[in-house]
């Protein structure tokens, strides 16, 4: 029997380890019935605690593993030798695992009972339960990935779109790390020689030649900035485009859902505090992931209920990203479609980035039926919503015309919601910020590298460049995972599913 080699408690800790030296094992397949179930195990002992349980198919016969092969055999608990299971053992001997330690996989028949008793087993012979995230902390400890890559994977994970999918896979390629170690690269270009100079002033190593430096802090800011630039539809793409649908009642809001959930459904992924009271779906639009939320309605009403369901509308709307409102164009336009339209105008001037939030895509539905709306009511009522005409609804492409109940123009709205969510940004091969902890970390950079350069300008003291450039070195840092405090990383890691 192969003893407990940790002082790790036998299950789930509070606080996540960053010791590599004891052995961990995790159900990595997801919790439930199903064809397989697979148990994880990684670190030192993983191949002696594996075998305790996993016998040849042929009692008489001694059992050999081999390296990357897919064995068959008797599952027993070690304990009293009845068994549990039949299954396969593959058996990843370090470095060349997920972990880059040794790793054993015993799959099972997937059945939650089953599951439970091979994990007691391989907890008995002692290993740790892992936490969430932990088989992909090993990875990043041992450094088989940074931790740019290691999100990667969770993205992976989530994703509901192509894009996001695309996306993730070239992060964990490396991609977006690749672009961050060139910045950080240039950086160090810049301060190297200044420490030098700082470090051994007596040695007489020449100043540095501030040409020579701007250049490299330039670049290194370059990069950011393109990064940067990229940030927010890369938000888009690994979150999705929330967007509420607003419009008085019978326009034909629920009608637009509907048909939009038909035509093509996206996997829902439970995120953490997505609950909401609004009916929330997602549909994948021109390749956005879109949370369609239908709202009540935002007309003010004297009725207790409805206006509750007023209230939600106007949360729904003010966290949007976009405003997708409906009109009949089958009907004049009344003062319940004008106070729609001016709910959202007046939100779009509460921004004060230089894109009016929410974005607003006029809808007029019921193609199917001859126009009633008068054009020039439409014009009006689009100019004249604010209190002033400077305070019109600012729409982000042309009213688009379609009918929710025959399904016509539904494309249009579709390549509209790709160009305006993605800004036509090439989502395939370049890669995108998509991950708010980057951005915030490239932001720091591009502050400290902008303050680098008008030190440098003025002509001040180096060393006072020095102090900027190590600021833009650490943030950099902290997205490739150089620079890096355990509480990030569990935080970070926290995130993830067990088994991953
Ligand atoms: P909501 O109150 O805004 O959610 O509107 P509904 O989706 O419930 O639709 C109100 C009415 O308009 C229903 O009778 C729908 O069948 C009808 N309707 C919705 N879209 C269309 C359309 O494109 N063409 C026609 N002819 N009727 C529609």
């Amino acid at each position: 029997m192969v003893q407990r080699l940790s002082h790790q408690p036998l299950y789930m800790s509070t606080n996540m380890t960053f010791s590599t030296e004891d052995t961990i094992a995790a159900v990595a397949t997801p919790p439930g019935v199903g064809g397989v179930a697979i148990v994880r195990l990684s670190g030192p002992d993983a191949l002696a605690i594996a075998s305790a349980i996993f016998h040849g198919p042929r009692p008489e016969r001694p059992w050999a593993p081999r390296p990357r092969i897919l064995h068959f055999g008797q599952l027993r608990d070690p304990r009293d030798g009845t068994q549990i299971d039949e299954g396969l053992l593959v058996w990843m001997p370090a470095p060349h695992s997920y972990t880059g330690e040794t790793v054993v996989e015993l799959h099972t028949h997937g059945a939650p009972f089953v599951v439970r008793r091979v994990m007691e087993a391989v907890l008995s012979q002692g290993a740790r339960a892992a936490e969430a995230g932990e088989m992909t902390l090993r990875a990043f400890l041992h450094g088989r990935i940074d931790l740019a890559q290691a999100e990667a994977v969770a993205d992976l994970i989530a994703a509901t779109s192509d894009a996001a999918l695309r996306q993730a896979l070239g992060h964990l390629a490396g991609q977006l790390s690749d672009q961050v170690r060139t910045a950080r690269l240039a950086v160090l270009r810049a301060l190297t020689p200044i420490d030098a100079t700082i470090d051994f002033p007596e040695e007489e190593v020449p100043p540095p030649d501030r040409g020579d430096l701007l250049t490299s802090v330039d670049q290194a800011a370059a990069i950011i900035a393109t990064l940067l630039a990229g940030a927010e539809h890369g938000r888009v793409v690994r979150e999705g485009w929330r967007c509420a649908i607003v419009g008085r009642p019978n326009v034909g809001k629920s009608s637009l859902l509907n048909a939009l959930l038909r035509m093509d459904r996206a996997i829902v992924t439970p995120i953490a505090g997505t609950t909401r009271d609004t009916i929330e779906e997602v549909a994948l639009l021109g390749g956005v992931a879109c949370h369609l939320i239908d709202t009540a309605g935002i007309a003010p009403t004297d009725d207790t209920v409805e206006r509750i369901g007023v209230a939600r509308s106007r949360v729904a709307l003010e966290s949007a990203d976009c405003a997708l409102i409906v009109l009949d164009r089958a009907a004049e336009l009344r003062a319940e479609d004008r106070a729609v339209l001016a709910e959202v105008a007046a939100l779009q001037h509460l921004t004060e980035g230089q894109i009016p939030m929410p974005h607003a895509l006029l809808i007029l539905n019921k193609a199917d039926l001859e126009q009633s709306i008068k054009d020039a009511d439409l014009a009006a009522a689009l100019a004249l919503t604010g209190s002033t005409p400077a305070k019109g609804l600012v729409l982000a492409a042309p009213p688009i015309t379609l009918a929710a109940a025959t399904g016509a123009g539904l494309a249009d709205l579709e390549a509209v919601v790709a160009q305006v969510a993605l800004g036509g940004s090439d989502t395939g091969s370049a890669p995108l910020v998509t991950r708010a902890r980057h951005r915030d970390a490239l932001r720091r950079a591009a502050e400290a590298l902008a303050q680098t350069r008008a030190t440098l300008d003025a002509g001040m003291p180096l060393d006072l460049a020095a102090e900027d450039l190590r600021d833009a070195l650490h943030a950099l840092g902290t997205i490739t995972g150089e620079s890096i405090t355990e509480d990030l990383l569990t935080s970070i890691f926290s995130e993830f599913c067990i088994g991953k």
